[in-house]
């Protein structure tokens, strides 16, 4: 693992903050998981797009702006040297006295930490993911905006530990309104007649990169593609559900609270969409090199 501090490289083992940082006492801070495919960072204008409208929300002042988030990601890369690497871009409030107000805070902390990806099993991936629907709620906008991706993940964290208790393998969690929000760190996807649809935003979803791009390849493909409110009865009586996220790029999900969903494994949409982002991949890479 390799990590920058405020622009410092170091070793994982030798990377330390303070315990005054406001990320840490107040979760107080912003994020970005990004993917580094081939030594090239995929989307990463977008993802500096999404860190930069989420760090507004807060009124956090990047440090050095984009381009010096931008410089330090490459370079974190760059030093842990692996073609296949997962980056975590975080700027947190920075250090400040106990007492949640940030204009205490003089200067934001910018943290790079580049590392081998963890995935779910190959198995898994093959077979599809066994979901439950989580007692967890995401959030009105007006309580805590989903669409911000803070450093305040405890509904995610709580969603996760309940699915693993009742040994599945990741939650769905539905809005205050009942509608279907999206996975712990996933979005949801169906497939219902060869049709694709997908919670929006205001459902309680993260605009996730990789949601964007499965849209933008079945527009290509010339799947149709929404994004509309779907109920739990909506996954159970899909073709075909899947999540998107960075780290797990497109998986099958298997059932939804012991229910089968299709046939399991990657249905026919599923797989074409997954043949196809390996080559869109490598139209939106930033090498490191
Ligand atoms: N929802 C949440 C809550 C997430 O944390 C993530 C992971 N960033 C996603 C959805 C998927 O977004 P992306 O495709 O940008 O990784």
């Amino acid at each position: 693992m390799k990590v920058s501090i405020d622009g410092s490289l170091l070793d994982g083992s030798q990377a330390r903050i303070p315990v005054v940082d406001h990320g840490l006492l107040y979760g107080d801070g912003v994020f970005e998981g990004i993917r580094i495919y081939g030594g090239a960072v995929f989307k990463l204008d977008a993802h500096l797009r999404r860190l930069s409208v989420s760090a507004s929300v807060l009124g956090l002042e990047l440090p050095g702006g984009l381009a010096a988030l931008r410089a330090t990601l490459l370079a974190t890369a760059r030093a842990f040297g692996e073609a296949e690497a997962y980056a975590r871009l975080v700027v947190t409030r920075g250090d400040g006295p106990l007492g949640v107000d940030p204009t205490s805070c003089p200067r934001p902390r910018t943290i790079c930490i580049v590392d081998r990806i963890g995935l779910f099993p190959p198995e898994k991936v093959e077979r599809g993911l066994e979901l439950v629907t989580s007692s967890v709620r995401r959030p009105t906008p007006d309580a805590l905006e989903p669409r911000v991706k803070s450093l305040n993940y405890l509904g995610s964290v709580l969603a996760k530990q309940e699915a693993r208790r009742q040994g599945a393998d990741d939650a769905v969690l539905l809005n205050t309104a009942g509608a279907v929000a999206e996975a712990s760190v996933a979005n949801v996807f169906v497939v219902r007649d060869g049709r694709l649809a997908t919670p929006p935003a205001s459902d309680g979803a993260l605009e996730g990169i990789t949601r964007e791009s499965v849209l933008a390849i079945a527009a290509r493909l010339g799947i149709a593609a929404a994004e509309r409110t779907l109920g739990r009865i909506d996954l159970l009586g899909a073709d075909e559900v899947f999540l998107t996220g960075t780290g797990a790029r497109i998986v099958p999900v298997r059932s939804l609270d012991g229910r089968p969903i299709g046939a399991g494994g990657a249905g026919p949409v599923t797989a074409r969409l997954q043949a196809a982002f390996a080559g869109y991949v490598k139209e939106f890479a930033t090498p490191w090199a």
